[in-house]
């Protein structure tokens, strides 16, 4: 059994808080008591040492930007090479966040103007993104909300939690709620036991997902009470937030197989960071020791455009090359689907290398992994059923009783048998403009 509580982390404790070393640091309060959240407190704690320059520079950084990182967290930090650690990067300021592009934006997601309520982020027609929680265990130097997340800590009261509740319940498509901040793990076991409980309590809520970094950054807020909290609210899946192969601990894994023990579905969202993790190597070995340790590796993420994220994006092709060696080449299950989340709220949208190389009538030409180039016939004798959504009368047997009731729209719509849309047209389209005003003057 490897060490958990290991020299380095003892030397940390020890200039943190003397008196406490090994009975706290894995006690979560004392970690969040004692988050660095400056530069000074750092370099004693890391024997890091800034120059002048270097220190007004990340002053004025942290102005914009604050420093919070668990001492956890910190103490995975090679301090000897610092400058090039994947831990370091993703906790500690750097100049480069100052630098603000044409396209950077401050909510590049538009999850405020997506907001019908206190928390709330209605984008897709059966789930929500609700945001219960400002706080973070650590500030990801990457994080998409990183202008909210640094603003102001503060944790929504009873009333702003039960607004958000109260529009889900009231919309009955919602299917599947996505507990998010910030992390929604910040909150207490008590807090955290009510608000669960409140939307369990809705009928149409098949699902309850929580998105957190907590297993990467302060993994010692998994404990046997909050498992226990989890268990009352099943289905619940937790998704978090592995970036690099070095994130993954004793202690992370041990607060995921708590998790998974407890039958939580786990996942993982990665973001694609230059300098961290843009290479194919170190994202198969992370999404090897992901599912090692029961995690789904879901999502890869494409930097996104926030302010102060410049540094860290890659091309997209970084991406693709990274998806292209994984397909064929390892287990399916490791393999995540690369995204780019629209900026301007167009919700996620997956990217792939090209797998179909052409078709015909009856034929399409494939390729796979390893660049063989293969066919596949396609059935001679097909007899498409005309869908007219008239399920009852349908040949084939579906039972309707608790399937979806939305309306299907998008490109979707345009596929249907039974509808007569021919085509999605912008609404700032220059020649119907001209056919309106043409009848105008007639
Ligand atoms: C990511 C996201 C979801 C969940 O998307 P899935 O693809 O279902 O995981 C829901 N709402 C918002 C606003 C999101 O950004
Ligand atoms: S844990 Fe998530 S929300 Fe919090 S700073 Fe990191 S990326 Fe942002």
């Amino acid at each position: 059994m490897q060490q958990i509580f290991n020299e380095k982390q003892k030397k940390i404790a020890e200039r943190m808080d003397a008196d406490a070393v090994k009975k706290n640091w894995k006690d979560w309060h004392w970690q969040m008591k004692h988050l660095v959240r400056d530069i000074d407190t750092f370099q004693k704690v890391t024997g890091i040492d800034f120059s002048e320059k270097e220190r007004r520079d990340l002053d004025e950084t942290l102005n914009k930007f604050p420093l919070s990182v668990s001492p956890y967290y910190l103490s995975l930090i090679k301090t000897r090479e610092y400058k090039n650690d994947p831990i370091f990067l993703q906790s500690f300021p750097s100049v480069q966040e100052l630098f603000i592009s044409d396209h950077d934006m401050a909510d590049p997601l538009a999850e405020e103007k997506d907001s019908p309520a206190p928390g709330i982020t209605h984008r897709y027609p059966d789930r929500v993104l609700f945001t219960i929680s400002n706080v973070c265990a650590m500030y990801c130097r990457h994080c998409t909300r990183k202008r909210k997340v640094g603003d102001v800590d503060f944790i929504p009261n009873r009333g702003m939690i039960k607004a958000g509740v109260n529009y889900i319940r009231k919309n009955h498509q919602i299917r599947d709620v996505l507990l998010s901040g910030g992390d929604p793990l910040m909150l207490s076991d008590d807090y955290l036991d009510w608000i669960l409980s409140e939307i369990r309590a809705i009928e149409h809520v098949e699902i309850i997902r929580i998105g957190t970094r907590v297993p990467v950054v302060l993994p010692y807020r998994i404990t046997d009470n909050l498992v226990q909290i989890f268990k009352k609210y099943h289905p619940l899946w937790i998704n978090t937030h592995f970036n690099h192969p070095r994130e993954i601990t004793a202690s992370s894994r041990e607060s995921l197989a708590k998790l998974a023990d407890a039958g939580i579905p786990l996942g993982n969202q990665s973001v694609l960071l230059a300098g961290v993790n843009d290479c194919p190597r170190i994202i198969k070995k992370l999404v090897h020791q992901l599912v090692a340790n029961r995690v789904r590796p879901y999502y890869l993420y494409q930097c996104d455009l926030s302010e102060g994220l410049n540094h860290f994006r890659t091309p997209v092709g970084k991406g693709i090359e990274i998806i292209e060696s994984l397909i064929g080449h390892t287990s399916g299950l490791a393999v995540p689907t690369y995204v780019i989340d629209a900026p301007g709220g167009g919700g996620k949208i997956p990217i792939m290398p090209n797998y179909l190389i052409s078709w015909s009538t009856n034929k399409v030409v494939l390729r796979n992994y390893e660049g063989v180039i293969t066919t596949y016939k396609e059935p001679d004798s097909y007899e498409p059923v005309f869908c007219d959504r008239q399920c009852e009368k349908c040949d084939l047997h579906f039972d309707l009783e608790g399937a979806s009731e939305e309306n299907v729209t998008g490109i979707s719509e345009l596929l249907m048998d039974n509808q007569d849309k021919i085509s999605l047209v912008p609404r700032s389209n220059e020649r119907l403009a001209r056919r309106e005003n043409e009848k105008v003057l007639e």
